[in-house]
């Protein structure tokens, strides 16, 4: 199927690995320019010249955390216009709600709530004008069913979740939808980092607790990136201007209730 978006403009954040790496590949093989942002420059660099490889749209490549008004300024000044925007951080640090003071809210607040509704807020009247605009906020699977050890997460991202309802069904009459995809289980260095916090409380080594946490999912496995990936490019196509305001979720099954 073709998109329909060759040729667009696309801010891909937190893109050097995992799931954001996932969404600029698939992105940039349907001919879409991608800038991408990442703190450090070695594995961001090396994600660009994978994508340049693939040759499809281009790519450029800005250090910087997108968690900043500084790196939010950083990238707008390479990519002020985009077509699409991926909003994506790195996920707050599990553990203990007793543990966390106001520095840790404010820091899961910033980076799960703010940076996106930031990012939006700059880029969504030229979608609007253009009459073309996607916006894809990666959250996660925690919003639907949340899960203890995640509460900084569970409280950021239903923040986001709620402003994003609103605006959602204002937007879309000039083509411009907003949506959440919300992953599950995928195998990612930040899924890894979760398992490892698993295994410190239970004993049990990393891959013990990865194939465990498999054999839960309803497919038996852990998601892989790309299917992530192909999901978002999907949505930011031209054919999915009649889909906004969803948290789409992608888990294998995981969550257990019919709707
Ligand atoms: P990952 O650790 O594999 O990759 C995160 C990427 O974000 C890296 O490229 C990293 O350099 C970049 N990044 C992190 N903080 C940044 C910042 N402040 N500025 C710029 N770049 C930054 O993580 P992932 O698994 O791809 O997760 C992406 C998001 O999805 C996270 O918010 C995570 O909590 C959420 N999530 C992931 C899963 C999963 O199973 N992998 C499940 C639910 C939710």
């Amino acid at each position: 199927m073709d998109l329909g978006i060759s040729g667009k403009k696309a801010i891909v954040c937190a893109a050097s690995k995992g799931l954001g790496k996932a969404c600029a590949i698939s992105l940039a093989r349907e001919g879409v320019d991608v800038t991408i942002c990442a703190r450090t420059p070695g594995p961001l660099e090396a994600t660009a010249e994978e994508i340049r490889a693939l040759d499809g749209g281009g790519v450029t490549a800005i250090p910087c955390d997108i968690t900043t008004d500084e790196g939010r300024d950083k990238i707008l000044e390479q990519c002020a216009n985009p077509d699409i925007l991926i909003n994506n951080a790195g996920g707050p640090p599990p553990g203990d709600f007793r543990n966390w003071d106001r520095d840790a809210w404010i820091k899961a607040i910033d980076a799960n709530m703010l940076t996106p509704i930031f990012l939006i807020k700059v880029t969504v009247d030229w979608m609007m004008e253009r009459k073309f605009g996607r916006v894809i906020n990666i959250t996660s699977s925690a919003v639907k069913a949340p899960n203890e050890l995640l509460g900084l997460s569970n409280g950021a991202r239903a923040g986001l979740t709620g402003f994003i309802a609103g605006i959602a069904r204002k937007t879309v009459a000039n083509n411009v939808t907003i949506n959440a995809v919300l992953p599950g289980a995928f195998d990612t260095d930040r899924l890894r980092s979760n398992f490892k916090h698993v295994a410190e409380k239970t004993g049990k080594s990393v891959d013990e607790v990865a194939t465990a946490r498999a054999a839960e999912n309803p497919a038996k496995r852990l998601g892989q990136a790309y299917e992530f990936g192909e999901l978002c490019a999907f949505l930011c196509s031209d054919q999915a201007g009649f889909i906004t305001g969803q948290n789409i979720l992608i888990d294998g099954g995981n969550y257990p209730g019919t709707l």
